[in-house]
């Protein structure tokens, strides 16, 4: 639809009949959280390495509670989902990396980083505690905390005791790892919530390299097997009745997001700029109408299709 159409639709994610679906923002700074807060609802994801890739030693407590402040104020009474250290493989940290991989993406990368460096995820969860009782109610967010590259209900649990330990209150992880959605409902039983990494988790399902331009067709977050594990961790998420978000960019393609929404998922996070082409394309359709195009995605039998497939049944054009 034309950009004025599209800017003209404004407030909440929600479906033509009224299911929300909040828009939130992927942010990786201070600055990037204050210039989506007039934009979108929350933040789903705070990419807290961002934060750090130019750091030489690991930053001292004091500083990321200085931070994570920031980004929680920015947003007072919204939802800040914050992420915990990401490092590793494409995000490579001075003070975190694992230098001898042959295989990085499949090494000690994110939430994997306690087993070489003892106390970092602990050190991170308490400045994010401070950060949260330093500041009044009137300048608080809703604060949510995710590990990212969780493969098992034990990492989980394992992450959610040292959240709670922390003070933190609503304790997930990130789905970006296919055991971890083959596994969603035995993952979901040890948190809160979790948020589905597609970028990730079309990645490590279609083992191509996220990096590697040349094999973008197989990345493709349309891609049917792709579609399978997020199915099924939103299909996890109703039967347990906990919410279950996207954050991986695939939810900033208005097709997709309709498709999303039509599966359960609760929240779409996303570049602060594509949340107007998102929120107009689920205005325009019900949550039924959504229903059936993520069948029709589910039943086709490429990417391609399964695309071309909800792209000829939306109506208006999205
Ligand atoms: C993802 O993998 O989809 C995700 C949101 O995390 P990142 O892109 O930071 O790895
Ligand atoms: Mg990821």
């Amino acid at each position: 639809a034309a950009e004025e159409v599209v800017a003209a639709v404004t407030g909440p994610g929600t479906t033509a009949d009224g299911h929300a679906v909040p828009l939130l923002a992927n942010v990786g700074t201070p600055a990037d959280a204050r210039d989506a807060q007039g934009r979108t609802e929350g933040v789903g994801l705070f990419r807290t390495e961002v934060l750090f890739l130019d750091a030489r030693t690991e930053p001292g407590v004091a500083e990321q509670t200085a931070a994570y402040a920031e980004v929680i104020e920015a947003y007072a009474g919204r939802k800040v989902v914050i992420r915990t250290l990401d490092a590793g493989a494409d995000k490579p940290l001075a003070f975190a990396n694992q230098s001898d991989e042959e295989n990085p993406a499949l090494g000690v990368r994110g939430y994997r980083l306690v087993r070489s460096l003892p106390g970092i995820v602990e050190r991170q969860l308490d400045a994010l505690g401070a950060a949260v009782r330093a500041l009044p109610t009137e300048r608080q967010a809703d604060v949510w905390v995710m590990a990212p590259m969780i493969a098992t209900p034990a990492e989980a649990r394992a992450f959610a005791t040292a959240a709670r330990a922390a003070g933190i209150v609503k304790v997930g992880v990130m789905v970006e790892v296919p055991a971890a959605a083959l596994r969603a409902e035995a993952i979901l039983a040890e948190v809160d919530f979790v948020s589905l990494g597609t970028n990730d988790l079309a990645q490590y399902t279609m083992a191509a390299d996220r990096l590697r331009g040349e094999l973008a067709d197989l990345l493709d977050p349309w891609q049917p097997a792709v579609l399978d594990l997020v199915r099924a961790t939103a299909e996890a998420g109703v039967a347990t009745g906990k919410p279950v978000g996207v954050c991986g960019e695939s939810a900033g393609d208005p097709l997709m997001a309709l498709v999303l929404a039509g599966l359960g998922i609760t929240s779409l996070s996303m570049a602060a700029g594509r949340v107007p082409a998102a929120r107009y394309a689920l205005r325009a359709h019900t949550l039924d109408a959504c229903r059936a195009l993520a069948a029709a995605a589910l039943a086709a039998p490429d990417a391609e299709t399964a695309r071309a497939a909800v792209r000829d049944g939306v109506t208006p054009e999205v």
